[in-house]
């Protein structure tokens, strides 16, 4: 058998969300190495594989990428079917890239299956339609935290007309704040912050750009979050219901159980 690794994508939390490509991937892997914002509970796709979790909160301290790179090396070379499984998709901000080319230089065979990454399942989850038409004409996907710590162009991507969605960002909402209001975005514009989307504990916080940092502490949002920004945030056209809190009210229990925060 040629050496092969699966670099799968879990999704967003939510098990059903799993593909049927990446629960064959997990049926036939006899090694899977797991990022910690993976749900445990996608393992029951895989009783019989070997899991190693490689993940940065998982109980131990991150695991360097170099020792990711040679465990799946030894094992494929081993002749074993490896699956790296990773939170979302595998190619948004998750380093699929990287490993993909890594492995490749080195004569590996990779396949790639994509996972619904948690900015577009955060969105659909909370109800809203990120390039609703009439309402937005596209979507970004930036991240927050850079691998140099330098700020992304914010004051570019307030001119962008797109929605935004921002990955990573729960530690530098004032740095998004301030340099989309320094880009001209209205104080005024929708923000939806995301926490655990499509999880049972999923919570949302409906802002706007001016009040998002005071917000945020209110709720004491956690990671891991999306921020959603722009027009289409103020909206919330059925989805699923969860927990959601009005910024100058109380917590409010949808039908289903689950509470919402929504601001005015
Ligand atoms: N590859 C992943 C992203 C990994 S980067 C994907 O495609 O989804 C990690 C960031 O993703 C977190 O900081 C957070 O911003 C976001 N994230 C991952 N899972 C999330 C979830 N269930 N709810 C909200 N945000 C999530």
């Amino acid at each position: 058998m040629s050496a092969k690794v699966w670099l799968v994508g879990a999704g967003p939390g939510d098990p059903e969300l799993l593909t049927l490509k990446a629960v064959r991937a997990l049926g036939e892997a006899q090694v899977v190495m797991i990022d910690d914002l993976v749900n445990p509970a996608v393992l029951e796709h895989c009783p019989n594989a070997r899991v190693i979790h490689v993940g940065k909160r998982g109980g131990c301290r991150s695991t360097p990428q170099a020792f990711i790179h040679r465990l799946m090396l030894r094992y494929a070379r081993q002749g074993k079917c490896v699956v790296r499984l990773k939170g979302g998709d595998p190619c948004i901000f998750g380093r699929g890239g990287e490993e993909a080319e890594w492995l490749s230089a080195r004569g590996i065979e990779v396949e790639l299956v994509n996972g619904i990454t948690a900015g577009l399942a955060g969105a659909t989850q909370s109800g809203i339609s990120l390039t609703q038409r009439g309402v937005a004409r596209g979507v970004t996907l930036v991240t927050a935290h850079t691998l140099d710590d330098s700020s992304p162009e914010w004051q570019a991507l307030a001119k962008s007309g797109t929605t935004l969605v921002v990955y990573m960002g729960v530690s530098k909402l004032e740095q998004v704040q301030a340099g989309l209001l320094e880009g001209g975005l209205p104080a005024g514009t929708p923000v939806a912050m995301i926490e655990n989307a499509s999880l049972p504990q999923q919570r949302e916080c409906r802002s706007s750009l001016a009040t998002m940092c005071h917000d945020a502490r209110a709720f004491e949002l956690k990671s891991p979050a999306i921020l959603v920004i722009g027009e289409v945030a103020a909206r919330s056209g059925g989805g699923a219901f969860r927990l959601i809190h009005h910024r100058d009210s109380k917590l409010t229990r949808a039908p289903d159980g689950l509470v919402r925060m929504t601001s005015n």
